[in-house]
């Protein structure tokens, strides 16, 4: 078995969170059980759910099964929208660990901050209690835009440790990710690979061929370089294996400035200001 593939990140709070997790959106519970129990024996040490995919259970199970010690694990899941507000995060919370099999987690998000909701805030409240309660490491978010967060820090008494937001050669985030630097929120990418439809891209098959890597191994060194941290997904055991294999390659700057220069702004999914 290999560990410790993937370099850590040090969140703000203190915690460190490897670079590269395993995203199990659309995945159902028995494929989630078999493929983190896969995953985990390859090395992963990042898994990401939410109680929106349905699967938690499923997780916990191939987390159990893979044998590897709860520490050496990172446990990320969020509570959707309709759990939004103080009471109805912390049962929230308590829901997600039962259906894991976990006393805690590492990483709490708010899936999403439905704005129009105005209620954001209240959960906040309710992941610092969680946190300081030991239920919960690290508190963050997932699909905040800097409006967001600047009511978020108006209101707080901990510091979001991670923003979860849409990235990738296609969508920059240019506005998130300085934001970001300037709060000391870590940026984590979620659909990395944009759903797998920027694999296709000549210019990307170009600089796959001159290292001798796919196309998906390309893409995902470029967030790692940039600093971000990613759950890429597959249900393909091969592919989660192949999505692992990034840290024995370097892209040159003239190819990271190329990849950089992919952006139009193209988002895969919803504008978090346009779901409620
Ligand atoms: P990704 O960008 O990870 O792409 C997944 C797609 O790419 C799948 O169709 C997969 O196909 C394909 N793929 C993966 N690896 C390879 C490879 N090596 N070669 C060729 N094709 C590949 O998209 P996701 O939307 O799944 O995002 C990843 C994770 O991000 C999710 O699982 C979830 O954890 C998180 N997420 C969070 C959201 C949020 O609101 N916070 C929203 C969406 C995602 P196949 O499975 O057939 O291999």
């Amino acid at each position: 078995m290999r560990s410790n593939l993937s370099p850590r990140l040090i969140l703000a709070d203190g915690h460190e969170m490897p670079q590269l997790g395993l995203g199990v959106y659309k995945v159902d519970n028995d494929s989630a059980r078999d493929l983190v129990d896969f995953a985990l024996q390859s090395g992963y040490r990042l898994i990401d759910t939410a109680a929106m995919y349905d699967n938690e259970s499923g997780v916990g199970e191939g987390i159990a099964r893979s044998g590897v010690p709860r520490d050496e694990i990172f446990v990320t899941t969020k509570f959707w929208m309709d759990d939004l507000g103080y009471e109805k995060t912390l049962a929230a919370c308590v829901k997600s660990l039962k259906l894991l099999g976990l006393e805690y987690l590492d990483l709490y998000m708010i899936h999403w901050p439905a704005p129009e909701r105005e209620l954001y805030t209240d959960s906040w409240k309710a992941m610092e209690k969680l946190r300081q309660d030991g239920l919960v490491h690290s508190i963050g978010m997932s699909n905040f835009h800097p409006e967001h967060l600047n009511r978020i820090f108006e209101i707080a008494t901990a510091q979001p440790a991670v923003n979860q937001v849409e990235l990738h050669p296609w969508l920059s985030q240019e506005d998130v990710i300085s934001y970001h630097a300037t709060r000391g929120i870590t940026t984590q990418a979620w659909s990395p690979l944009a759903r797998g439809q920027i694999l296709d891209a000549p210019e990307l098959s170009e600089i796959a061929r001159s290292h001798e890597k796919s196309v998906s191994q390309i893409v995902l060194r470029w967030h790692v370089q940039r600093g971000y941290s990613i759950v890429p997904k597959s249900v393909r055991p091969e592919r989660v294996l192949e999505n692992s294999l990034l840290f024995d390659f370097d892209l040159t700057a003239d190819q990271m400035v190329t990849i950089s220069g992919m952006n139009r702004n193209f988002r895969t999914g919803a504008d978090p200001n346009d779901r409620n």
